[in-house]
């Protein structure tokens, strides 16, 4: 089965995973993110190579914490992790890998991750969100993930209070993260006189009933309610997964789905749903994307029927039936065109013949099929050839601009494709043949 890496990279660790085209994750490992360029950048070629060790893999995807361009894999700006900004990643790490490396905004992975996997395609329109240092998001319509030009979603960067006095690492103010992400709760304990190191010992004091625990706890929730009902009266959305390190605090979420119906405008009550991959939830995304992008969605030829038309009038052959063409590439060619879904060869033939001269062709036989990558400028397509006879009215239509009978001896000098040479086949078995 064939296997992808996915890599996460974050604001304090970077993971790494081998998985199958199910999602299984076959092999894991996490590192610290260092603070300097250099070292992140060594870190990323170590924790691939390790990953990979002799595997065969289809890709390889990175998902990285920041306004990634996704196309260029250069990293505009990483508030989490700046050492990085302005960053060639896919300049730099095509010098270590040849497998194919696709880029994406980590929290985009994490959607897509808990969107196809953790979920199983259940939910066709959710966000997902990241609560920890920051908060990330990641948007699903339809079932694709929804881009805008390419840096959207950016939930935890909307603006719920621009009276705050808080500014944000992205340089906003009131920004939904600086108000209810892992920070502002920690800060919110301290200033209540708790005496916490993180989070965690923030959650197990609530649990035990300390008030001034549960008052930070609350006053946060608050906040993220503001948010989460922004979030659902704007996409009106089939769930909400939430992630990262505040997700595991149970209380901080109950209030907080209490407190929204305050403001969700309909009277529905939205899923807000923990995600269910952990840590490794990004990684895997990013690996996912690599499958998506090099296997499933890797591109395949055309299949198209191109038809010689002999024609007779009285009996007598004429010669065969050229059409000039509408669209690009312009010029004479035989009529044919693509097999729609549903169609058999056959019948696709006597249709395209119909629409681009109306005539209605008998004796139809199959000829020979043409492959050359090259042979259609507009991408690869594959055309199996049909030779038939016909007579009557010439009617052009469709792709066509014009339909006229040429006698063998009186072709155009240049056809499109690789017609000329179709026709030069025809004309030696014709010869053959006598
Ligand atoms: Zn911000």
């Amino acid at each position: 089965m064939p296997k992808a890496i996915g890599v996460d990279l974050g604001g304090t660790k970077t993971t790494f995973v081998l998985i199958d085209e199910y999602g299984n994750v076959l092999k894991r490992k996490k590192y610290k993110t260092p603070k300097e360029k250099e070292k992140i950048l060594e870190m990323l070629v170590k924790g691939v190579k390790e990953i990979k060790n002799k595997e065969k893999v289809v890709g390889i995807g990175f998902g990285l914490a920041g306004f990634i361009d996704s196309n260029t894999g250069v990293m505009h700006f990483s508030p989490n992790v700046p050492a990085i900004n302005n960053t060639n990643f896919r300049r730099f790490l095509k010098k270590h890998f040849k497998e194919r490396i696709v880029f994406e905004n980590d929290a985009n992975c994490f959607a897509i991750a808990e969107h196809i996997i953790g979920y199983k395609g259940k939910y066709k329109n959710v966000v997902a969100i990241t609560l920890g240092t920051g908060i990330g998001s990641g948007l699903i319509i339809e079932g694709k993930l929804a881009k805008g030009r390419g840096h959207a979603a950016e939930l935890g960067h909307m603006i719920i209070d621009h009276s705050s006095a808080k500014v944000c690492d992205c340089g906003n103010i009131g920004c939904f993260e600086e108000l209810a992400d892992g920070k502002a709760l920690l800060r919110r304990a301290k200033k209540l006189g708790l005496k916490v190191k993180n989070n965690e010992e923030l959650a197990k004091l609530a649990e035990r009933g300390n008030k001034k625990a549960l008052q930070a706890i609350k006053d946060t929730a608050s906040y993220l309610a503001v948010g989460l009902a922004n979030i659902i009266n704007i996409f009106d959305p089939e769930a909400i997964i939430v992630g990262g390190g505040l997700a595991n605090i149970d209380i901080l979420l109950k209030e907080a789905k209490k407190e929204l119906r305050k403001y969700t405008l309909v009277r529905r009550s939205t899923p807000i749903l923990k995600a269910k991959l952990g840590d490794y939830g990004p990684a895997i995304g990013a690996a996912m994307l690599a499958f998506k992008e090099f296997v499933w969605m890797k591109k395949q030829p055309k299949i198209a029927v191109d038809i010689i038309i002999e024609y007779y009038k009285r009996r007598v052959f004429e010669g065969i039936i050229l059409i000039k063409r509408k669209f690009k590439p312009k010029g004479w060619a035989l009529p044919g065109g693509l097999v729609e879904y549903g169609e058999t060869l056959e019948k696709a033939a006597k249709r395209e013949a119909l629409e681009e001269t109306g005539l209605k062709i008998r004796n139809i036989r199959q000829f020979k099929a043409y492959s050359d990558p090259k042979r259609d400028e507009r991408g690869h397509s594959i055309s199996i050839v049909f030779i038939a006879k016909a007579s009557g009215n010439i009617k052009p239509g469709s792709d066509a601009l014009y339909a006229r009978v040429f006698r063998p001896e009186n072709l155009p000098k240049k056809l499109c494709f690789d017609h000329k040479k179709i026709i030069d086949d025809w004309l030696k078995e014709k010869l053959r043949e006598r």
